[in-house]
């Protein structure tokens, strides 16, 4: 027999956790189904400085430690499952969970964030795992003492290079442009570095490397110079990819409105759907702010509005 829910919630990053500990207190008993990254982008994070309430900053896997204590203190009921197929043709929504168990929810929160996007050479593929990564938290320590280059001028650019530039010998910036986009914080904290070196105008065009047995090891980066067109090799043993994020909704293709990027669209002041009583709240929503404290906020504002549609019923 197929289990109801008031409010089913997908995923769980700052929106999630913040739409459960909402949905809780309204006496919605919310289920949410954490996904595959329980926790969400924030867990790979190594510092973050910006969130309320942590005055001298902390890592993102601590943000998210806490958040989830408090949703599940709230009442939230937490799964570890993945939704492997929505159906929000009719209502009560059916979600399936893991392949298998199907949920029928009154209303669902779509919180699934976004993953990090990867350039689409060959190589980066092939090399992936074997000194090619889309996070220095979770595998700069293979590289300590090492040269690496990190792809990107973004916030998470900076962040990955200032936080590799603690561990390896030198840190190479690969930009396309001359001028970076991540904040002045971050660009100031890194000009006061001298092992990192930014690559202006450059795009990656092959990460280069050798077999290793049965393994593989990266040993170089090929750049071209978009202004002369000229190509450079680098010697580097890692390379960080680090050029913004895709918005996880492959799921809801078919079901929701996305716009051409592949984010939910959500209606003007609200985080409401094309399907009434779906809402989507974080990344998987917002391609303008994409910060946790505004993904927490969305996930908040969801829950008022769940609740708020479910009243109309009541
Ligand atoms: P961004 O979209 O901000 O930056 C992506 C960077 O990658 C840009 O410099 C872009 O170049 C470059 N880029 C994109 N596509 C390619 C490509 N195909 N080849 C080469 N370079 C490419 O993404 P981020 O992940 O850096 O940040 C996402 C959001 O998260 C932002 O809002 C950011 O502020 C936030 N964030 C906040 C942090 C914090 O506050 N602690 C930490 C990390 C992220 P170009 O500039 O030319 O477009």
């Amino acid at each position: 027999m197929r289990e109801s829910v008031k409010c089913l919630i997908i995923g769980s990053g700052p929106a999630g956790y913040t739409a459960g500990i909402y949905a809780s207190r309204a006496g919605l008993a919310p289920w949410l189904i954490a996904g595959m990254q329980p926790g969400g982008q924030l867990t790979i994070t190594s510092e973050v400085e910006n969130f309320p309430g942590y005055p001298k900053g902390a890592s993102g896997l601590k943000i998210m430690e806490d958040i989830r204590e408090q949703c599940l203190h709230a009442g939230t009921r937490i799964e570890d499952g993945q939704v492997t197929r929505v159906d929000f043709s009719s209502r009560p929504f059916v979600c399936e969970i893991d392949g298998g168990k199907e949920v029928e929810a009154d209303t669902v929160i779509v919180a699934t964030g976004a993953t990090a996007k990867w350039l689409g050479i060959e190589s980066e593929q092939y090399y992936r795992g074997y000194g090619v990564s889309t996070c220095a938290t979770c595998d700069g320590a293979f590289f300590v003492g090492k040269d690496v280059a990190v792809i990107g001028g973004g916030d998470t650019a900076l962040e990955e290079a200032l936080y590799l530039s603690q561990r390896c010998r030198k840190v190479y910036i690969v930009h396309r442009r001359d001028q970076l986009r991540a904040c002045e914080a971050y660009t100031q904290r890194m000009a006061k570095k001298t092992n990192i070196e930014v690559c202006w105008n450059c795009q990656p065009v092959e990460i280069m490397g050798e077999k290793k047995g049965f393994s593989r090891q990266v040993t170089g980066l090929k750049m071209k110079n978009i202004l002369s067109g000229n190509e450079q090799v680098i010697a580097v043993e890692g390379v960080f990819v680090a050029i913004g994020v895709t918005p996880v909704t492959q799921l809801f293709q078919d079901q929701l409105e996305l716009d051409t990027q592949g984010y939910i669209v959500t209606r003007p002041c609200s985080q409401s759907t094309n399907i009434e009583g779906v809402f989507a709240a974080g990344d998987v929503q917002d391609p303008h702010f994409r910060q946790a404290i505004t993904a927490a906020a969305s996930g908040c504002k969801a829950a008022i509005e769940a609740e708020r549609f479910l009243n109309m019923f009541s």
